[in-house]
């Protein structure tokens, strides 16, 4: 049941995740299962009721007559798969399931120092009738109990369903999708950018959205957990509730996260395509350490942060951390519509400049010798964009790369923590884009709880220099709250800096259609998420034509258009 990468097949809804309808089985109500805690409450499912109710509800379905039995069970005696399922790093011919054994995930995951077997299977139907490949992961404590398979020899352009099966016990059922062949034509990608999920902020109601989508493709730009203690007037109290520090705590931290329901929906509906930014380890680290010393073995803390990330995201085997190192730059290529760079921008970076503030434009914001990406990954950018034959060339990443100045204090200031702080190593990689005729650049942006559109240039300084590119910033998924449509500082930025096209401070994310002519980017946002239930609704949209950069000459009257409503 192969379906071509294509306009044609994009129409066909997502079906709400058949794990939905295992655990509306196995539960009393629908309702329950917009609280939270309840998979991990002491009212826990008890394993042969949901086996009866789970298999009596998918009467007619072969469902467990398929799966081997292990000899393992009575080492499960609570429903283990309690965080769900996930895919991720879609290649032409394969991609990386996920789970996590956890029947008691907010207690370190209940399980003892005992490996255990986990059976996987990815079929082309939902009914599992047609399972074109299988097999076993070994689940050990070293990993939290963790598995990430990597499943190749798929077809490109292919959806697929995949469950995992421990004990007597089988998980939600994930669907998920190969990318296309590469080098292929491909008439459309459609992906979403989120980011920003501070879970004692607000309610993942996005996510109830996004699972409607017809997405080929999630990207997950930073801040999948925070770091701090819940605040005095937490929505969600943070568990456990102190900032973390240890590998024990940051896997609570990443179960509390991963139990919600929303996000696992999201997850079991599309692959993702993951990279962390700051609030993975700690606020506003770079390089070996945060601007500020607090904590003497901050490298320590790195590696275990680093640890149960990995541990929590459907990355391939490249990405585990060896001691203070993680792998997370990498490229994705969907035919030859778009190449997308994911980029870390935190751990090779050298330190702030100047005192790692907003600050004045201080000297080192240019130094050279400074650096955001570190000379090999900034040698594998340039290399990737300069020889890239998509017709978008897309960068994922963390922080700000558009320079914005701010009036504070009389004096304009600038970001130390964003791409501003860097402004040598921007200068060098906008320069390269222009030398080597890089095509459409559109950089993808988390971090920073706002929806923002940027046109790069050439020299920022110079209103004449020219365009190189497009920056869309995506807004949080949660975090700061609800948000507000109209902000007098998007006003006073739009003023200061005349590349700032769109500016608006809701909750949500950013859908992006790319095809061969043009890219258009849907903003979608939430009055609301610290009560449940909110809609979304787009607030605006923009339009890159394939060869011009920045938005398309039209659309940016409808841009400033949009803006002036709002302001
Ligand atoms: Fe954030
Ligand atoms: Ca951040």
């Amino acid at each position: 049941m192969q379906e071509k990468w294509g306009i044609g097949n994009f129409g066909q809804p997502i079906d709400l995740p058949i794990f939905l309808f295992i655990y509306l089985s196995a539960m009393e109500s629908p309702s329950k299962l917009r609280q939270p805690h309840l998979l991990i409450s002491s009212e826990k499912i008890d394993r042969r009721t949901f086996l009866q109710k789970s298999a009596l509800s998918l009467s007619g379905v072969s469902l467990l007559g398929s799966l081997p039995f292990s000899s393992q069970a009575e080492d499960l005696n609570d429903y283990p798969f309690t965080l769900g399922v996930a895919s991720g790093e879609p290649l032409p011919d394969g991609i990386v399931l996920w789970t996590r054994l956890a029947p008691k995930p907010l207690e370190g995951g209940g399980l003892k120092d005992q490996e255990i077997e986990v059976y996987w299977e990815i079929a082309s139907d939902p009914e599992f009738s047609d399972i074109v490949q299988h097999g076993t992961e070994l689940a050990t404590k070293d990993f939290a109990h963790s598995v990430h398979v990597e499943v190749a020899g798929l077809s490109p352009s292919s959806y697929y369903y995949y469950r995992f099966k421990t004990g007597e016990v089988v998980s939600q059922t994930g669907k998920t999708k190969t990318a296309p062949a590469l080098g292929s034509d491909l008439a459309e990608l459609k992906f979403a950018i989120a980011s920003c999920q501070n879970y004692s902020a607000g309610l993942y109601t996005a996510y109830d959205h996004m699972v409607k989508e017809d997405l080929d493709v999630v990207f997950f730009l930073g801040d999948y957990i925070y770091e701090k203690a819940s605040g005095a007037n937490a929505l969600r109290k943070h568990l456990p509730d102190k900032e973390i520090r240890s590998l024990e705590d940051y896997r609570i931290r990443y179960a509390q996260y991963k139990s919600d329901p929303s996000l696992m929906a999201a997850h079991a509906a599309f692959p993702w395509i993951v990279v962390p930014d700051d609030h993975e380890v700690k606020n506003n680290w770079g390089g070996d350490g945060p601007p500020y010393d607090d904590n003497a073995s901050f490298l320590q803390r790195r590696s275990v942060a680093f640890q149960a990330y990995y541990e929590h995201m459907p990355l391939r085997k490249t990405s585990i951390p060896e001691g203070i190192a993680m792998r997370v730059y990498r490229k994705f290529s969907f035919g030859n519509l778009a190449e997308f760079s994911m980029l870390d921008t935190r751990q090779f970076r050298t330190d702030f400049a100047c005192s790692g503030n907003w600050e004045e434009n201080c000297a080192a914001r240019f130094d050279p010798g400074r650096t955001m990406l570190g000379e090999v990954q900034e040698n594998w950018l340039t290399e990737n964009l300069s020889q890239s034959a998509c017709t978008w060339n897309i960068l994922g990443q963390q922080v700000r790369m558009a320079q914005v100045g701010r009036k504070m204090d009389g004096t304009i200031k600038y970001a130390a923590d964003s791409w501003d702080g860097y402004a040598a190593t921007r200068n060098r990689l906008m320069s390269s884009i222009k030398d080597n005729q890089v095509k459409n650049l559109v950089v993808l942006t988390g971090d920073s709880h706002k929806n923002w559109v940027n046109e790069l240039r050439l020299n920022p300084d110079d209103p004449q220099s020219e365009v190189i590119g497009t920056e869309f910033m995506g807004t949080s998924i949660s975090s700061a709250g609800d948000g507000k449509e109209f902000s007098d500082i998007g006003l006073e930025l739009m003023e200061i800096n005349p590349d700032i096209k769109f500016y608006n401070e809701q909750r949500g994310y950013v859908v992006l259609v790319a095809k061969p002519d043009e890219l258009r980017a849907d903003f979608k946002v939430m009055p609301f998420v610290t009560l449940p239930d909110a809609p979304i609704h787009t607030i605006a949209s923009f339009i890159i034509a394939n060869g011009i950069a920045g938005l398309s000459p039209s659309n940016r009257d409808t841009a400033t258009t949009v803006a002036q409503a709002l302001v």
